[in-house]
């Protein structure tokens, strides 16, 4: 069964007890703390607050254990939790108060500088962690015997609204009930149990063990709450946050805290196993990578059966439409597919449809698009994008896909990424997993260029790796071994900094493509 709402999590949630939940740096907050924070700071914000239910209370914080103790407050309180990107400046944090019509803003000390000659964003505010700021001040008295506040929801009620990464235009908030929420911890501990089974390991054995999920990614987004902190509480294990993501702080803390899980973008996972202090870390709790949200080049995986050949690595694919987990690659699945994110979920209906949302025959790449009872009805205050991406109960992701035979998906591209030279559909993602294959390339994104006589022109931005010096020349002929003429790129640039990449681990094009065109 799925909880009914949060505040059914979170009650129960309590017979994990003294059980360790949060961890950072030296803080620990058990299961029961973290019961009776929530529950005293939900009653804080209806009775000196005035927060009703339906109000929007947003949240503007790094992964502190009070951006949790505050989203399970929100939640309990029947309001809806609008998390903001902690990366956001003072004028995009703006936006999402205004846009989502907040009545009360929790943040953290940063976040409530970077607001303060923000005019439009003068809304009620708690700084909850800081130099000056505690969340205990406003909590007041902690009970042993608090309560929640006596609220009616039902599993139909908005829950959150959190914001798209804003990959392919301004963020969309995405209302989100609390049926869809409790559905994602289902999906993944299913996801979970089969990753096990597909890995060749015993159940019982691995059932055994407490889970202790390292937490790479912002809470903010989708991957970090539904699928790990939502899924965590679902499970009772421990959960280690980060200020933000540092390779070698995560290999001191999975030997420290004896983490089984790490969950993250497939950046995170590639630059823990290149770090240089990776061998002189005992990482031999760790039983599962996970990683998800942006594509995975198969090196990746290659690189984890070569250096951790006995953990389960698994790719799932999400967005924030969905809850979080919709499809899902591990063990043996992966092994054998390693460009595919694998088989639907249980609860995922999945079909790949022509422009006029007409289902393609399988094999075909068309849009992806799913429904079941983890996508979300609709964006929040945008009616037009609503009745574009949501069709007769139908989510049409932007993604091209196909399906084959068995029912595996493939991602073939952002339908926005692909590139149409001269009449010909040039997929960036296909041209990127082929430069990853190549020893000299750390890092690399396709783009389309502007070009008098094609339309567009295929160009391809590259960061070498350390000591290599590969040229343009080198990488075309290496290319021409790998895909179709029509797909190489023509120019390249080499940046010797890091790609622009947002926190879902995905590469800003438009950035990037205003930055390359402008050199
Ligand atoms: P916006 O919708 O604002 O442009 P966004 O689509 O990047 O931003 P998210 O909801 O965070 O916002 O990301 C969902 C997208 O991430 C998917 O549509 C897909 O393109 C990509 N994605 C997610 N998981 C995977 C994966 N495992 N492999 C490849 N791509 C993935
Ligand atoms: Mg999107």
């Amino acid at each position: 069964h799925a909880p009914k709402t949060f505040r059914d999590l979170l009650e129960i949630s309590r017979f994990h007890g003294e059980n360790v939940f949060l961890i950072y740096e030296d803080e620990r907050i058990s299961y029961e703390e973290h019961f009776r924070r929530a529950a005293t700071l939900a009653r804080r914000l209806v009775d000196d607050y005035g927060v009703r239910k339906g109000d929007r209370v947003a949240l503007a914080m790094r992964n502190y254990p009070e951006w949790v103790v505050s989203f399970s407050a929100i939640l309990a309180a029947g309001a809806v939790a609008v998390p903001l990107n902690a990366w956001w400046t003072g004028q995009e944090l703006a936006y999402g108060l205004t846009d989502s019509g907040a009545r009360l803003l929790i943040a953290d000390a940063e976040r409530a500088e970077r607001l303060k000659d923000e005019e439009a964003a003068q809304v009620p505010m708690i700084v909850a962690r800081g130099p000056g700021a505690n969340l205990d001040e406003v909590m007041g008295e902690v009970r042993a015997d608090v309560t929640l506040p006596p609220v009616e929801l039902g599993p139909d009620d908005p829950a959150t609204i959190f914001y798209t990464s804003g990959t392919t235009g301004r963020p969309k908030g995405a209302l989100g009930t609390h049926r869809n929420l409790g559905q994602a911890p289902m999906t993944v501990a299913y996801a979970m149990m089969r990753a096990t089974a597909l890995a060749g390991k015993d159940p019982a054995e691995a059932a055994s063990v407490r889970r202790v999920t390292l937490l790479a990614v912002p809470l903010f987004h989708v991957t970090g709450c539904f699928a790990v902190l939502i899924t965590t509480i679902f499970s009772g294990g421990g959960l280690a946050l980060m200020y933000k993501w540092d390779p070698e702080r995560a290999l001191q803390t999975i030997e420290r805290e004896k983490v089984t899980v790490l969950t993250g973008v497939p950046t995170n996972a590639w630059q823990l196993l290149s770090h240089p202090a990776f061998g002189r870390y005992d990482i031999s709790s760790l039983t599962s990578i996970s990683y998800g949200g942006a594509p995975a080049p198969p090196r990746l995986l290659e690189r984890i059966t070569e250096l951790l050949p006995d953990r389960t690595p698994s790719n799932g694919y999400g967005m924030t439409e969905t809850t979080a987990l919709a499809i899902y690659n591990a063990g043996k699945d992966y092994a054998a597919r390693p460009d595919s994110i694998g088989l639907p979920l249980a609860v995922t209906d999945v079909r790949i449809c022509d422009p006029l949302g007409d289902e393609l025959p399988t094999g075909e790449v068309g849009e992806l698009c799913m429904r079941g009872p983890i996508v979300i009805s609709g964006y929040w205050n945008r009616p037009e994008a609503t009745a574009e991406t949501f069709v007769n109960g139908w989510l049409h992701t932007g993604d091209l896909a196909r399906v084959d035979e068995e029912g595996f998906v493939y991602i073939v591209d952002r339908a926005k990424d692909m590139v149409i030279r001269g009449g010909e559909n040039v997929y960036c993602a296909e041209v990127e997993a082929a430069l990853f294959e190549h020893p000299g390339v750390d890092d690399a994104a396709v783009i389309g260029i502007p070009h008098d006589e094609l339309g567009e022109e295929v160009g391809a931005v590259v960061r070498r790796a350390p000591g290599s010096d590969v040229s343009a020349a080198e990488l075309q002929d290496f290319l021409r071994g790998r895909v179709a003429a029509f797909k190489v790129p023509g120019t390249f640039w080499f940046l010797d900094e890091e790609l622009p990449r947002n926190p879902g681990g995905k590469i800003l094009k438009t950035v990037l493509r205003r930055r390359v065109l402008a050199s």
